[in-house]
């Protein structure tokens, strides 16, 4: 009955972003969500994102009928090569099946619902920490054992590798592991190509079924490749395996829902059963996805000279996040902030984890209208040149008061 509806806790990040909204200092500084900023602390359309908006908006052949259950095929498939690279063999040998859903998060949400409803899987492990969604996501689709590697070491603010491959080795057979392909949220810590090599023996050994996250390819180093280095190994050793793409970054499409879940199987025969399992799965949930922000990337991605454009913006996004890592850890050390803080320029992608705690993060929302989630994680890109000085001070004062 509605009258025994218990209040469900607040998702932080939207609780923290309403905070900064409220706020009326003139100096509040938002450090909160994963979205892109400029330099004017401004979210920023990418030129090439505008430029295809109008041309979409002119052509007079497009209208607004449902697009089909599984998407726009041209979408799906450019963004698949993009995430394994146009030549590789899973996708010669029809082995690749790519589908349009609604972003990352849909993306991997539809993921979860076949793993388990399908697949029967029941068992998924996560990072500690990790996304705040992952677990919500897993375990709204049915899944009921949930483990954690781990992952961030806190001493040495880098990655725990011996203590993560320990619990990939101690899971059970079929579990499904969710890895983030680069710039793990939120730690902005990635393994080593030696260590992902190390990673995929245990996932082999085990028989664990990996999952991979790709929320920001291109964002992490500016190149595309780079960023799917990971994600490309496995493929190449052979697994079966799922990866969500999200473009809500890369693209600065965050409410338009672009994204794509891509599955690399070994028996090509098994695609047709398999899209007709998640054709129902989405014909049930939302029966189809929406149509503007995958003609956008399509376009983007199946055109040479407007996706030369965009890695343009990819690379002046990556850029920008880059030297706010480097003015944040010179400011820091300058002052001479008790502790280390290499770690700012080590970590890569949207996120650095500051290692400060919730205390610190309380304080600094109090005094400085600095607002940022309690596990210490920032956004690098709400720094800009304006406000760098006073984020650093300010920090400076919440760890040595
Ligand atoms: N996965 C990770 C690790 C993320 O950080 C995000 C967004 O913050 C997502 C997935 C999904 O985002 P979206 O649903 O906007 O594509």
């Amino acid at each position: 009955r509605f009258a025994d509806i218990q209040q469900a806790p607040p998702i932080e990040v939207f609780h923290v972003m309403k905070a900064f909204a409220d706020s009326t200092h003139e100096k509040k500084v938002n450090l909160s969500v994963g979205a892109y900023r400029t330099d004017e602390a401004k979210p920023w359309v990418l030129p090439v994102v505008r430029k295809v908006e109008a041309e979409l908006a002119a052509d007079m052949t497009l209208n607004h009928e449902y697009l089909p259950i599984l998407g726009l095929e041209s979408f799906s498939t450019a963004a698949a090569k993009m995430l394994l690279g146009a030549s590789h063999p899973a996708i010669a040998e029809g082995r690749m099946t790519a589908v349009q859903v609604l972003s990352g998060t849909g993306g991997l949400r539809i993921a979860a619902e076949f793993l388990h409803r399908i697949l029967k899987y029941n068992t998924f492990y996560f990072s500690t920490p990790t996304w705040g969604n992952h677990r919500l996501i897993f375990t709204q689709a049915g899944f009921t054992d949930v483990r954690q590697y781990r992952y961030w070491d806190g001493k040495t603010k880098g990655l725990d590798f011996d203590g993560m491959i320990e619990d990939l080795q101690n899971a059970p057979e079929n579990s499904v592991v969710i890895l983030h392909s680069c710039a793990h949220n939120p730690t902005g810590v990635d393994p080593t190509q030696d260590q992902w090599k190390k990673i995929a023996d245990v996932v082999e050994e085990r028989k664990l079924f990996p999952l991979f996250d790709s929320a920001y390819q291109g964002f992490a180093s500016g190149d595309l490749d780079k960023d799917a280095w990971a994600v490309r190994l496995f493929a190449e050793r052979g697994f079966e395996m799922i990866a969500t793409q999200s473009f809500s970054k890369n693209f600065g499409l965050y409410n338009e829902r672009v994204g794509n879940l891509m599955i690399v199987v070994k028996d090509p025969s098994v695609i047709v059963p398999m899209r007709s399992q998640i054709t129902l799965l989405v014909r049930g949930s939302y029966s189809n996805p929406p149509s503007h922000g995958a003609r956008i990337v399509s376009r983007v991605l199946n055109d040479e000279a407007l996706f030369g454009e965009w890695k343009e913006c990819i690379k002046i996004m990556s850029g920008r996040i880059i030297e706010m890592r480097k003015g944040l850890q010179e400011r820091l050390e300058k002052l001479g902030t008790p502790g280390t803080w290499n770690h700012i320029t080590a970590q890569i992608g949207m996120f650095s984890f500051t290692g400060l705690s919730a205390e610190q993060s309380k304080y600094l929302a109090e005094k400085y209208h600095i607002y940022l989630l309690s596990s210490g994680r920032i956004n690098m890109c709400g720094l800009t040149t304006g406000n760098i000085d006073y984020v650093a001070e300010a920090i400076n004062d919440a760890v040595c008061n």
